[in-house]
């Protein structure tokens, strides 16, 4: 393998479903020298964060928008601490690994876990979802802790179906989703579908570095924070709810991140939403097309089985297990100059990930491609013919 530092021709594409890769303007927004916080131009920043996340989160201005210096997983922690005591009750719907770590962070911190059963492949539950809340008649679970996009399979589920199961099972239970996955690539409209929380990260549909973690709260959910017993300081949403910026971050902002995210917002914005949802459907077709083309020789796979719940994220492809993932992976990165990511949890060495979100286009994505394809012809992986499948979904 190269030396990490030593210089390839050209670019190689960064295809896991995060990090994804940054845009130019967004690694020159972070290279600024420190400000004193009573600069204006750091409350200027957090702003315009402020802002530009709400308009991803689809929520109106009394929606509280916090963000953590972390990652997923610390948000993870922060939406637990919040709503729930130790000892109280919370449900995760299964949605395969990333269901499960949330689930493992929530019993780590002595919450009790109610799941639903899930199957490989497939989306939510909703009629589990009801059924366990139906069954729950003392209303002991807080909140819903559901995964939209599992990063995992490239399953994404229905959240308005989970809020209809909610409602329909008379739980006042908080609707919770992990848009991690799927902010700024899609639609989330959190007012709309009546999602109570909502949380993102920086590193993937908002094309950032890793290290800032973010939670949109309604006020409904904010008041059960307020209400809530957990012992907590630095998760704490309560504390942070006010205007000065070093009490919004509970200590000093990260400034690089927060001036790299204000620019990526700057850059949706510019392209507008809508342009930047249908942008990534389009580049999803060309994905889902060449897998479709692959699948042809009956070796390769979606892991996803219904085509309406593939993500606009990531795809994941299963593999049998005589193939070596690792060094698919290795190939790929070294040889064809695409990164993608493996299995994950019991997905392992049964599937490689693509990822087609944030900083993306035609190029990249028939490139990507064209390198996997490149690579499992490479390896004697049987394959139909990806490539011009996914160029004709392009063309039109
Ligand atoms: C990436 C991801 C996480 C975890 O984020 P980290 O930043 O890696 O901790 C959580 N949920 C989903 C859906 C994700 O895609």
């Amino acid at each position: 393998m190269s030396d990490p530092t030593s210089r390839i021709p050209g670019r190689r594409l960064l295809h896991a479903p995060g990090p994804s890769p940054i845009p130019d303007e967004v690694l020159h927004a972070m290279n600024v020298q420190n400000m004193d916080l009573a600069d204006p131009r750091v409350d200027a920043s957090i702003a315009a964060c402020e802002t530009g996340l709400r308009a991803v989160f689809g929520t109106g201005a009394a929606t509280r928008v916090l963000m953590f210096i972390a990652n997923g997983h610390g948000v993870w922690e922060s939406v637990v601490q919040n709503l729930a005591a130790p000892g109280e009750a919370v449900l995760v719907p299964g949605t395969g690994h990333f269901a499960d770590q949330w689930a493992r962070v929530a019993e780590a911190l002595g919450r009790v876990v109610v799941r639903t059963p899930w199957r490989e492949g497939f989306p939510i539950d909703a009629e589990a979802v009801a059924a366990a809340l139906r069954d729950d008649r003392a209303h002991a679970i807080r909140a819903v802790f559901a995964v939209h996009t599992d990063t995992a399979s490239g399953v994404t589920s229905d959240l308005v179906a989970l809020r209809r199961a909610i409602d329909d099972a008379r739980h006042p239970a908080l609707l919770v989703a992990d848009a991690v996955a799927s902010l700024a690539c899609e639609p989330i409209e959190m007012d709309a579908r009546g999602l109570d929380v909502v949380i993102g990260a920086s590193q993937k549909g908002l094309m950032c570095p890793p290290g800032l973690g973010i939670v949109a709260v309604n006020d409904r959910a904010f008041a059960a924070a307020q209400a809530c017993a957990a012992p907590r300081f630095y998760w704490d949403w309560v504390a942070r709810d006010g205007a000065m910026n070093y009490q919004k971050f509970c200590g000093t902002p990260p400034l690089p991140l927060l001036h790299g995210l204000a620019a990526a917002l700057a850059l949706l914005q510019a392209e507008g939403l809508d342009a930047v949802y249908a942008r990534h459907r389009r580049l999803a077709g060309a994905v889902h097309a060449a897998v479709e083309g692959w699948a042809e020789a009956g070796t390769l796979g979606f892991v996803a089985q219904e085509p309406a719940t593939r993500s606009v994220s990531v795809t994941a492809i299963s593999v049998p297990e005589r193939i070596d993932v690792d060094a698919l992976r290795t190939l790929a990165r070294e040889r064809f100059q695409v990164a993608m990511a493996g299995g994950l949890g019991a997905l392992r060495g049964r599937a490689f990930r693509i990822g087609h979100l944030g900083d993306q286009n035609e190029a990249n994505i028939l490139g990507a491609i064209a390198g996997v394809e490149c690579t499992l012809r490479t390896m004697g992986v049987p394959v139909g013919d990806g490539i011009r499948r996914a160029v004709r979904a392009l063309a039109g």
